[in-house]
């Protein structure tokens, strides 16, 4: 197991999803890695494709900068064309896997059942999840935010004790807010993730809500990045496209650290 992941210093992580060749990831970390070394005190992943996470770790060797993958199957091997394995991720220096993405499960059909999978994979090989939940706008606009991070979260946490359950890291990403610039407010990430912490305490145990670190993501920018950082409910960032340009990524990370200093 890779170890409790604490809520405190924050977690900024970069979903780079289908961008970047090996060498412009490479390009990207280098730019970041020197950024960093005045460094925010914060905890900073790193999600490139798959083709690019050998190059980008060689990048993030003897740094405190952790790699991550994007998805990963639950299987450890086998006839899977075009699947890779935990296992696989370990091996290239990943610490961290991000499963149940929202890309994933509206445009690719990945249901609870699968991201429930992946994620007791992901323990079992080592890696940190970083499990995605969140609700569509539609889903909201129905008053359902709150049955569909439940029903998500419970998939999720099913059966974990609670020391497995705090190995887990969730990323509440309102799939209305990914990728469209429309950002959750302060408050709204705050209902959400106290949604999700009281769920934990329903499912896995009195108190383990208030250990397992819950991250926002959808349309995190450096504008907007210190007013949710304010925020105490929130412990990270999911980042995808303000996670492309070392600059910006880095005033994330900034402010995760320090949120009034941005
Ligand atoms: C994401 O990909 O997880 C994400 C939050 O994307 P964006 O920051 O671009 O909304």
């Amino acid at each position: 197991m890779s170890g409790v992941w604490p809520r405190w210093p924050r977690l900024v992580a970069g979903n780079w999803k289908m961008h970047k060749t090996a060498a412009e990831a490479a390009g990207l970390a280098r730019e970041l890695v020197e950024l960093l070394r005045a460094r925010p005190a914060c905890e900073v992943a790193l999600c490139p494709p798959f083709p690019a996470l050998e190059a980008v770790h060689g990048e993030l060797r003897d740094t405190t900068v952790h790699l991550g993958g994007q998805n990963m199957h639950w299987e450890p091997q086998g006839a899977f064309t075009g699947e890779v394995s935990g296992g696989m991720l370990r091996a290239v220096g990943c610490r961290f896997v991000i499963v149940g993405h929202s890309e994933r499960r509206h445009g690719l059909g990945e249901d609870d059942v699968m991201v429930a999978r992946k994620c007791r994979a992901a323990l079992r090989d080592d890696l940190t999840p970083i499990v995605c939940v969140g609700e569509t706008l539609e889903e909201r606009d129905g008053d359902r935010m709150a049955e569909v991070l439940v029903r998500q979260t419970q998939a999720a946490f099913d059966g974990f004790d609670s020391v497995t359950a705090s190995t887990v890291v969730v990323a509440y990403e309102p799939v209305w807010a990914i990728g469209t610039g429309r950002v959750a407010t302060p408050e709204q990430a705050r209902e959400a993730h106290r949604v999700i912490r009281a769920t934990l305490d329903r499912v896995v145990g009195a108190g383990v809500g208030n250990r397992v670190a819950i991250l926002y993501g959808g349309s995190v920018n450096a504008d907007n990045a210190a007013a949710l950082f304010a925020e105490e409910e929130l412990d990270g960032a999911l980042v995808g496209g303000a996670s492309l340009q070392a600059a910006t990524f880095w005033k994330i990370a900034a402010a995760a650290a320090h949120p009034a200093a941005v």
